[in-house]
């Protein structure tokens, strides 16, 4: 990772759920996704450790959908100080209300449950969060139209954008601009990733730029891989051990969309170059995310 940029995995690494990414670029600290650790006990008990950022340091939050593995841990956040706004599309903006207040609920009346009972080994048993720190969470959203950069730092050399993801309503993935020196990398992350050609999906988008080695792509690797290639167009599959899973190589092989695909990306976007195996010098470092929704 070039010098003063961190990115640090605190879920969705070798598990499926909790995808919470923090990325630290000189004194800006912005959250990709704040998701809920869901499945087996163990899992679940991570929710209510100290959260390893302390969330009144967070300037920005970026969730790419409305899934609670990649926002049901706002709340707990919104509970422990979070102040910072929370960035999504319109669709995702409205989602996020419904599934919220929703976990809310469900936490509550878990713990409602429990105390009667009487099976908690807490006296009383309590909710990761409630309805009041849902609220407050919602109260944090931003709307986000796609496509359009918003400014991230002071100067506005840390730019996102939202691009469509064509996982869920609402969704997307996340690009990037991230300045290094006098010049700037690119940081793509994928959250979950939507399959071409669904009657009611949009496709997932495709990237137009051509990404350099010091580029850095994130990506989605347990289910709907088998779109990879074409999504993203991403290069040579390169997978940096240790993270996510391995299997990345033979799923993000290049490979050009289909010509059915190609003629509707031509359609769309008035050029049918979208989604095209990318230059043979690209390469990227490519660190697998996992997660669980299909
Ligand atoms: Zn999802």
């Amino acid at each position: 990772m070039p010098e003063g940029i961190s990115l640090a995995f605190h879920g969705a690494a070798r598990v499926v759920t909790g995808s919470k990414h923090l990325l630290q670029v000189g004194s800006t600290r912005v959250l990709l996704d704040a998701g809920m650790f869901q499945g087996p006990k163990r899992l679940r008990e991570l929710n209510w450790q100290e959260p390893p950022f302390a969330p009144r340091s967070l300037d920005h939050v970026l969730v790419t959908h409305s899934h609670i593995d990649h926002i049901g841990y706002l709340p707990r956040l919104a509970r422990l100080g979070l102040r910072a706004p929370v960035h999504c599309t319109p669709a995702a903006y409205e989602l996020a209300e419904l599934m919220l207040l929703d976990a809310a609920h469900i936490q509550e009346e878990d713990a409602r449950y429990a105390n009667k009972k009487g099976y908690s080994r807490h006296d009383p048993a309590l909710p990761l969060y409630d309805t009041k720190d849902a609220r407050r969470a919602l109260r944090l959203r931003k709307k986000q139209r796609y496509n359009q950069w918003l400014r991230l730092d002071r100067k506005g050399r840390l730019r996102a954008r939202f691009l469509n993801a064509g996982h869920i309503l609402g969704s997307s993935f996340i690009e990037l601009s991230v300045p290094l020196g006098e010049r700037e990398i690119r940081i793509v992350y994928s959250g979950d990733l939507g399959r071409f050609e669904m009657p009611l999906h949009l496709d997932p988008r495709g990237l137009r730029r051509s990404y350099r080695l010091e580029d850095i792509v994130l990506v989605a690797t347990i289910h709907d891989n088998h779109i990879g290639g074409r999504g993203l167009a991403l290069a040579d599959g390169r997978a940096r051990p240790g993270l996510g899973d391995a299997d990345i190589a033979s799923h993000l092989r290049p490979r050009g969309p289909s010509d059915k695909e190609k003629r509707r990306h031509g359609e769309r976007d008035g050029d049918g170059d979208l989604d095209q195996t990318p230059p043979a010098q690209a390469k990227h470092t490519i660190l697998g995310t996992n997660c669980s929704h299909r």
